[in-house]
């Protein structure tokens, strides 16, 4: 058997070698190393797959956020209401611009921001929503972008674990997640569902006024070279990294099927176990399990976690400690915030190997051993 990793990028490396060797040959071959014809071959193709009318290669996902928030004009105080239960990138660069944080709860079922949280967290400052589709399960887009529209809101979908994920409405429509909000934000980071072999990220939107303010800021105020109009920055996703990103992506919708098939057999294996709650799929969209995330309910779960080590299954806590309890945010008045489904899950879930690569051999063996941890242990 393959050892077991949470991410076997080799193995899927391997499948795609030619293809991915050859892109990367013919951008050295053309020193097209920056902004190459590779990056815009990118842009276009990722917006098609998305259905996206403007997509902005960026250098990763936390600048993707950071963009999307710099071109909302912003000011500093004005208040953006954001998930503590996520990637730390997600309120770091609400921070960083100087606006207020306001965290709240999220669902217990499928981790994301609760929209009643939101409702009740709103003031007369408050500017925009930022949404996590957390592990590849997307937030309730339809009762977030109701609230958006009647209290005038902006809304930016960090989309970094969920990219590919199909959400439809209750009209029967279907959008892409990252692409319902104003802006949307993602990350190629090597692990993500989309990842490249080093940094990357996008950001999406339909607004053309904002996809041109978009792009100037990601590339420091300017549209025409050396005339700077605004505060910007410096945020590139490199021509090597697009070329690899342009094969991965036409595997993107296997790789999907792959992870839903992995999750499908832990999910049977653990059907009927008191001890553990496997991930809910919420009916308005399709999960794209960048995690495979448990909760465990009277486990030890340092134990559980020891005792895969032992048998060389790695499992991870996603995240063990939520943003508003960081010390980062206790001079922001992070202590103040009382969220008990982000505490109670920061203690509960465990996520087990989720990646493309899975064979049915390892999957059984992962499943048996949380088995007999969890029955064989009082
Ligand atoms: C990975 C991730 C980011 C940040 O992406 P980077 O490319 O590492 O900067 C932001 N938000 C979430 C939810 C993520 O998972």
């Amino acid at each position: 058997m393959h050892s077991i990793q949470m991410v076997d990028l080799k193995r899927q490396y391997t499948r795609i070698k030619a293809e991915v060797d050859a892109g990367i040959r013919e951008v050295i071959d053309n020193t097209a190393f920056i902004n190459g014809k590779a990056v815009t071959d990118f842009a276009g193709n990722l917006s098609k797959y998305l259905g996206s009318k403007y997509v902005i290669p960026c250098a990763n996902g936390t600048d993707a956020l950071q963009i999307a928030m710099m071109s909302l004009n912003f000011q500093p105080g004005d208040e953006i209401i954001a998930p503590s239960f996520t990637y730390i990138a997600t309120t770091e660069v609400i921070a960083l611009l100087r606006l207020k944080t306001v965290f709240v709860d999220v669902d217990a079922q499928t981790f994301c921001i609760d929209p009643q949280a939101i409702e009740k967290a709103i003031t007369p400052k408050t500017k925009a929503i930022v949404p996590v589709h957390l592990y590849g399960q997307a937030a309730n887009m339809e009762a977030i972008m109701d609230i958006a529209r009647r209290h005038n809101l902006y809304v930016i979908e960090d989309n970094a674990q969920a990219i590919g994920s199909d959400y439809t409405f209750s009209n029967g429509t279907v959008k892409k997640t990252g692409t319902i909000g104003t802006i949307g934000a993602t990350s190629f980071f090597p692990s993500k569902n989309l990842g490249c072999y080093g940094d990357g990220g996008a950001i999406f939107t339909d607004d053309e006024t904002l996809a041109s303010r978009l792009k100037m800021i990601a590339n420091h105020g300017q549209s025409t070279r050396y005339y700077h109009d605004m505060v910007g920055c410096n945020s590139r996703l490199d021509s090597i990294q697009a070329a690899v990103l342009n094969v991965k992506l036409k595997h993107l919708d296997a790789y999907i099927a792959a992870r839903i098939s992995a999750a499908e057999v832990y999910d049977s294996a653990f059907a009927n176990q008191s001890k553990i709650k496997t991930p809910y799929r919420a009916p308005y969209s399709n999960h794209v399990f960048h995690q495979y995330t448990l909760i465990l309910e009277g486990v030890d779960r340092d134990g559980l976690n020891k005792f895969l080590a032992e048998k060389n299954i790695p499992s991870m806590i996603y995240y063990p400690v939520p943003a508003h309890r960081q010390k980062m945010f206790k001079s922001l008045g992070g202590n103040e915030y009382k969220l008990e489904v982000t505490d109670w899950l920061t203690t509960r879930v465990i996520s087990l190997p989720m990646h493309t690569e899975l064979t049915t051999e390892q999957l059984t063996y992962i499943t048996d051993n949380v088995l007999e941890y969890i029955n064989e242990t009082p």
